[in-house]
């Protein structure tokens, strides 16, 4: 019975991670700061527990200013095999695969 311990602590990292990015969205429009806090925190909570970062969630912050992206606040355009998501808060780019 190996890894069984692991994967738990891994799922209840990725389940943090949810909340906590449900929390960003949900303060994105009234106050960023904290918004970015909850997603600097999903962050710290996925590296330290080795946890992957939802597929589903990838997309939804800037890798540079933690910020939570919708559709508001980024945009995302295909170039062939490649979208580029932009976040309008710093500008960063970030080149993904599809
Ligand atoms: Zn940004």
């Amino acid at each position: 019975m190996n890894g069984g311990r692991k994967d738990l602590v891994q799922g209840i990292a990725e389940e943090r991670i949810r909340i906590l990015f449900k929390l960003a969205e949900e303060f994105s429009s009234k106050n960023a700061e904290r918004s970015r806090q909850y997603i600097e925190l999903a962050l710290r909570i996925a590296s330290r527990n080795k946890a992957k970062m939802p597929k589903e969630l990838k997309a939804k912050y800037c890798k540079k200013c933690k910020s939570f992206l919708s559709e508001k606040n980024s945009s995302l355009e295909k170039k062939g095999e490649l979208a580029v998501l932009k976040c309008k808060e710093c500008g960063f780019e970030r080149k993904m695969g599809l």
